[in-house]
């Protein structure tokens, strides 16, 4: 007897455009507690291990407001003044993860064919979002301080890109963090061709050096910004709690968007996150604990690169985040090796979805550095060093 077979149900044709994330299927590979990833950009859950989340009041069930609970909006924008912004409660929206802030942004921005200009490397996740809605994508290679600033102007001339994707402190995948310098040349840059600036800053309170210089955004004169933070990265991914601050007439657009898209962020995550930030003090030495554990384990892998990766590759040392990126001396096979590294226990971001045209295959790495404990991470650098080395030679 014959199977019926099922009708394909017609699709949007942005769903074409739709890709996997590349990371998020590494990392449910990698759900095996013996493997040692460097893949993700996982914080350490031992530094929530002991952590007491104070009481969420039933009051926090009920529905509430789309732009977010007052108090946490004013502790973000706070924050944001404080980095040079001019930002208040009234234009900072609370959202689920700065990933819905590329969401929200992406929806207000980008049609078909809008040209947008980002970096070389950029965060895969933008990437995955403006390739959705079906953008023009443009890239500006990095350099030690930054993209630059006289290449942006001719790419904007060019394109007349109405808007462009940075991540300009500690960046992901990079780890570079731009210069004070590039940074006033890249808004004025900005300000000159009108352009929206869409700054994601989520690792900028893990610093290891010095604080980093003010975001790009604080630096604009005219050009309309959109800026995202998130407290992933310091307190705890799980809440899923982001926030986004934007030049005035941004806002209403920006909050229709959230309230279509999910009506306001997770209450109760809201209440546990404003307790826990109320107390800058408090907050600051939980985020001195953090840098100073996570410098540790930065020197520690900076220590085993140079002892086995020396020849292979070529890297800089990250003065913040979470992240090395290693370009290699010659270019290997990054799937091969992907595979083989996994099969000993060992998992790793291969550099290729971090590029928009990815001309880039078997030429870069990123490894993680934030959740591997010290103990495991000698063995896993020590296995990934022999497997690129093997392929380095067939
Ligand atoms: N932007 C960048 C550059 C990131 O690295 C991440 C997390 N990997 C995000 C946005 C999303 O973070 P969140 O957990 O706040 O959604």
């Amino acid at each position: 007897m014959k199977t019926p077979t099922a009708p394909s149900p017609r699709l949007a044709s942005r769903i074409d455009k739709l890709t996997g994330s590349v990371a998020r299927d590494i990392l449910s590979r990698t759900q095996d507690k013996e493997i040692i990833s460097f893949a993700g950009g996982l914080p350490d859950a031992s530094l929530w291990r002991d952590l007491k989340l104070p009481e969420v009041p039933p009051s926090a069930f009920q529905y509430g407001p789309s732009e977010g609970e007052r108090s946490l909006r004013e502790i973000l924008a706070r924050r944001s003044k404080g980095l040079g912004l001019p930002a208040n409660a009234d234009t900072t929206l609370i959202t689920s993860g700065s990933q819905q802030g590329l969401d929200l942004a992406a929806k207000l921005i980008l049609e078909p064919g809008t040209p947008i200009i980002l970096e070389a490397p950029s965060y895969l996740a933008a990437i995955q979002v403006f390739k959705l809605f079906q953008a023009d994508l443009h890239s500006l290679p990095l350099d030690s301080e930054g993209i630059c600033p006289r290449a942006l102007d001719r790419l904007l001339n060019e394109t007349q890109a109405p808007v462009i994707y940075l991540n300009p402190t500690f960046q992901n995948p990079s780890g570079t963090s731009y210069s004070l310098e590039r940074r006033k040349q890249i808004a004025a840059v900005l300000d000159k061709h009108a352009t929206l600036l869409l700054e994601d800053d989520p690792y900028r309170d893990i610093a290891y050096d010095a604080p980093p210089p003010p975001p790009i955004a604080s630096f604009l004169q005219t050009s309309p910004w959109i800026y995202l933070a998130s407290v992933s990265k310091t307190l705890i991914p799980g809440l899923r709690l982001g926030s986004l601050t934007c030049s005035p007439e941004l806002f209403s657009p920006l909050l229709k968007l959230k309230q279509a898209a999910d009506l306001h962020s997770n209450r109760p995550a809201q209440f546990i996150a404003t307790q826990m930030l109320a107390d800058p003090a408090v907050n600051q030495a939980r985020i001195d604990g953090l840098c100073q554990h996570y410098r540790q384990k930065r020197d520690l892998m900076q220590t085993l690169l140079a002892a086995h990766f020396s020849g292979l590759a070529s890297w800089e040392v990250p003065s913040g985040g979470m992240f090395f990126w290693l370009r290699f001396t010659q270019r290997i096979d990054l799937a091969q090796a992907l595979n083989d590294t996994l099969s000993r226990g060992v998992a790793f971001m291969p550099g290729a979805p971090f590029f928009a045209d990815p001309e880039d295959v078997g030429t870069s790495m990123r490894l993680n550095f934030s959740l591997v404990s010290p103990e495991r991470m000698e063995e896993g650098i020590r296995i990934l060093a022999a497997v690129v080395r093997d392929l380095h030679q067939t």
